[in-house]
């Protein structure tokens, strides 16, 4: 029995609603992967399928640290399915040295607790899948290349929904174990950063600036729908059998700051509740003012890596004032105040204690408004 945190088969609207608690932003794929969630678990999960449907294989495209692994990781979580992740350029083509795609069909099935029942109705995410294009050798399908259209070629028939012999390392060695897995059931959801794909669709529609998967305008808080099509795909160098096998592509935009500042205090899964919640074991709380949260954000569009590095820049600016101020045993816990000053100063200073001041490991900050 499927333990979920919603009810055995929610309404794509419920699953929706739950993925909108912890993703923020990315209304587009939350929509589809709710509808494509909902058809994984009313078809491959109550085991009611009926006919021979096509598998609803689904791509998602945009920037790294924009919440592609975040969406699958919470969709899984909050539907109590088995997942696994895999990452398309560790891959060879069967026959070659290197491991092969099944890997991830075999995590899947540890994550499944080796039920392949279980594992069969999970979800699988395959990163990276622009990594693996082919640009020029997409069409000759008698090409062969090491982690590219071989690669691609080799996962077709998991996407199609076979039999597939899944090897413990995923390798077909003499020493592996290996299992029978059918696909059929499982949901596969691929991404990848399609980086310069505005290209292609720019040349296709006649738009410009689409502002697809270039860092976001700090103060555009609307980044432009941008829509791939299946030939776009093609002639970024995913070979058309492939994409033949994609019907759903949603776009995964650019976060604005306006998001930023939302992932790391907007309410209850914000990143700051968390970072208070893991500091209450040793009785400090942690506020920011206005002006540090949106410094934060700047400083994370700046580098262009999304949400990715929010928590690292928390984590260096606040580890000075653990540092100074973090006990246990207080009966009362001290508030910290973060201004913009402290997080600029800390921004620029690179190491937050300075070479000159280590052994002493005096951080070179600006003093705290302990409340
Ligand atoms: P990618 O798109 O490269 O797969 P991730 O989903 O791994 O990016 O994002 C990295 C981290 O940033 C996540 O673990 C999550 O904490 C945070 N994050 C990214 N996007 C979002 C989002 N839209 N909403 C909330 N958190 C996000």
């Amino acid at each position: 029995m499927i333990k979920n945190t919603l009810k055995r088969f929610p309404t794509p609207a419920a699953i929706y609603r739950e993925l909108n608690r912890y993703v923020i932003g990315q209304e587009t794929a939350k929509r589809t992967l709710a509808v494509g969630a909902f058809e994984h678990l009313t078809e491959a999960v109550s085991g009611e399928k009926k006919g021979e449907s096509i598998k609803k294989n689904i791509l998602l495209i945009g920037p790294t640290g924009c919440g592609k692994t975040h969406l699958i990781k919470t969709l899984a979580r909050i539907l109590g399915l088995p997942y696994a992740i895999g990452d398309a350029t560790t891959w060879t083509e069967e026959g070659y040295v290197g491991s092969n795609y099944d890997e991830v069909l075999w995590r899947l099935y540890l994550a499944a607790d080796k039920d392949t029942e279980k594992a069969q109705t999970g979800i699988v995410f395959i990163d990276e899948i622009d990594k693996i294009a082919s640009p020029g050798r997409a069409d000759n399908s008698g090409d062969r290349d090491v982690g590219g259209a071989g690669v691609q070629r080799a996962l077709l028939k998991a996407l199609d929904g076979d039999i597939i012999s899944v090897a413990s390392n995923g390798s077909h060695t003499y020493r592996s174990r290996s299992i029978e897995m059918d696909t059929s059931g499982i949901l596969f959801v691929l991404g990848g950063a399609f980086t310069g794909i505005e290209n292609i669709i720019e040349k296709r529609t006649g738009k410009k600036n689409l502002g697809f998967t270039a860092p976001a305008n700090p103060e555009n808080s609307k980044p432009e729908t941008l829509e791939a099509t299946g030939d776009d795909l093609v002639s970024y160098g995913l070979i058309r059998e492939l994409v033949g096998r994609i019907p759903v592509i949603s776009p995964i935009h650019p976060l604005t700051k306006k998001h930023l500042i939302k992932i790391l205090a907007g309410g209850k899964h914000s990143l700051l509740k968390e970072i208070n919640q893991n500091s209450l074991h040793y009785e400090l709380q942690f506020t920011f003012t206005r002006g540090a949260l949106k410094a934060i954000a700047n400083d994370a569009i700046l580098k262009g890596t999304g949400a990715r590095s929010l928590r690292g820049t928390i984590n260096k600016i606040i580890e000075p004032y653990i540092y100074n101020h973090a006990r246990t045993g207080h009966i009362i816990e001290k508030q910290i105040q973060i201004s913009l000053k402290m997080v600029t100063t800390l921004l620029n200073s690179g190491n937050c204690y300075g070479e000159s001041t280590i052994p002493s490991l005096r951080p070179i900050i600006p003093e705290a408004s302990i409340l």
